[in-house]
């Protein structure tokens, strides 16, 4: 079983031929990502909550993400994907701070 995971937002290889993926950093852009579960709805509640941003509603930021286009995307910082694994994938929300690292401002501007 091997796990990778690339960042939507820059395009590098984030984790690659691990076994499983912890939360962490990219280290390419530097955005973070949280979320790890099988559903995409089930991902962002579980980042929400690794980000802080609980007060945050799951769904409306999961139908938010959704409809970010691959240059929204790169203008907000914050994508989401899926990983590639052998027989299933998990979904992960990536978040690119800034300088302030503000997680949860670019989180309810989306
Ligand atoms: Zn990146």
């Amino acid at each position: 079983m091997s796990a990778r995971l690339d960042c939507p937002l820059c395009g590098a290889v984030v984790v690659e031929g691990t076994d499983d993926i912890a939360p962490g950093a990219c280290p390419g852009c530097g955005a973070r990502y949280e979320g790890g579960e099988s559903s995409a709805p089930d991902a962002v509640r579980t980042a929400l909550a690794g980000f802080g941003a609980d007060a945050l509603d799951p769904a409306a930021v999961t139908d938010a993400v959704f409809r970010l286009t691959p240059a929204d995307s790169a203008e907000r910082g914050v994508a989401i994907t899926s990983d590639a694994r052998d027989d299933f994938y998990r979904w992960w929300l990536f978040v690119r701070a800034g300088d302030d690292g503000d997680v949860i401002a670019v989180l309810s501007a989306v």
